[in-house]
């Protein structure tokens, strides 16, 4: 039986679900996107959209009410109200576990609780408890809201004493945790799946670079030994068991110089650093999040070619309109959001570029490197 289909978020992220659902018409029929932006970018390629904040109980109801189950591409909806509404149509991943991973400190204790490796952190409940933490973990360190933060900009690296103040400020009124500052060779991150019968896939490790804190680039596979990315995919496997939530999720990991694995936060979602899944693999991660929330059997995860994922971000310098970004080439793919307006590094689209067999990484970074500046945003007028 065909099924409606609701998603709570219709950016970037939910317009790629919406195509991955528009290709199995007959396991799903039809989906909404609740997205407070008139025509968000899933609306652009099919989706029927309630135009409301993401957190709003009517429209949440609303769209329970119309869909047979529910996902979401952004983790920062209301656990009690999805849960509200758990009578009304199937949510995944479900409530429960999208409390605990919404909350960084929770997430972070369960993760500890479950012995599976993350950086040093302590709740802060006060100024005085944060001057307690610095003297436990030293300079620097890190001092995180445990809510509502993406892109980076929920933390403060605190470098020296004369900063704890300003910290703190900045976070006024926020529920906080310090982490320790963890020196890492490398960032890596696991696409990981799992459906509502239990069955769990990891898809290989990749290593990400930031910019800024926002992601910038994804290289498929990391460039670290076999052993390295099979503990990685090992620690992913044993969290999705332990998390038992279906659907695809996003898990953050850091290589630390003596090259142990620490997980530094999961996403509830289909993640950025997957996005070279859909050129790259046997199954994309949008197609397998569909897969896992339906109950159906996994699709396969092998990384057929090398691939590199460029985000094509806004320009520093201006918002506004910008000029078509266009590019082809052989084995170059370019997905832009439908997004109008430009603003400083907000994420417009990609490119994915994925080699042939006989291709190098370093053949891959070459082409990437002399189409950099054609996808820099420019003002329309
Ligand atoms: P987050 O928003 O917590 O995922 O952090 C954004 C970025 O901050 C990460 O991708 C890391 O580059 C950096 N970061 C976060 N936590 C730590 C840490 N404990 N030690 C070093 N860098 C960190």
């Amino acid at each position: 039986m065909s099924k409606i289909l609701g998603i709570i978020g219709g950016g970037q992220l939910g317009m790629m679900i919406t195509e991955a659902a528009k290709k199995m018409p007959e396991k799903i029929s039809k989906i909404i996107v609740l997205d407070p932006t008139e025509n968000c970018p899933a609306s652009q390629v099919g989706a029927q959209q309630i135009v409301a904040d993401f957190k709003d109980k009517n429209a949440i109801q609303n769209l329970a009410e119309q869909s047979d189950i529910i996902t979401y591409e952004i983790e920062s909806g209301d656990s009690d109200v999805l849960k509200s509404v758990e009578d009304k149509a199937e949510i995944n991943p479900s409530p429960e576990t999208l409390k605990i991973i919404q909350d960084k400190f929770l997430q972070k204790s369960f993760l500890l609780e479950n012995k599976i490796p993350v950086p040093e952190f302590i709740e802060i409940n006060s100024f005085n408890e944060l001057q307690e933490g610095l003297k436990k973990f030293g300079f620097p360190a890190l001092l995180k809201a445990r809510r509502d933060a993406y892109d980076g900009r929920g933390n403060f690296k605190i470098d020296s004493q004369s900063e704890v103040q300003k910290a703190y400020d900045y976070f006024k009124g926020q529920k906080l945790m310090l982490e320790k500052f963890v020196p890492f060779k490398m960032e890596v991150s696991v696409i990981a799946a799992r459906n509502t019968k239990g069955q769990i896939k990891t898809y290989p490790l990749v290593e990400n670079i930031h910019e800024e804190n926002i992601l910038r680039e994804t290289i498929a596979p990391a460039r670290v030994m076999d052993t390295i990315s099979k503990k990685a995919e090992d620690i992913a496997n044993t969290t999705m068991s332990v998390l038992k939530g279906a659907g695809v999720f996003g898990i953050e990991m850091f290589v630390t110089q003596d090259d142990q694995i620490l997980i530094n936060e999961i996403a509830p979602r289909v993640h950025n650093s997957g996005h070279h899944t859909l050129q790259s693999s046997e199954t994309s991660q949008f197609e397998q999040h569909l897969r896992a929330i339906l109950g159906l059997e996994l699709g396969g995860v092998k990384l057929l070619h090398q691939a590199i994922m460029y985000n094509i971000l806004g320009s520093k310098n201006f918002e506004g309109e910008y000029l078509p970004i266009e590019i082809s080439g052989d084995n170059i793919f370019l997905k832009m959001y439908g997004k109008k307006i430009s603003k400083p590094l907000r994420k417009l689209g990609h490119l994915n570029v994925v080699g042939n067999p006989e291709d190098s990484l370093e053949d891959l970074f070459k082409k990437i490197s002399s189409i950099k500046d054609k996808v820099e945003t420019n003002p329309l007028n």
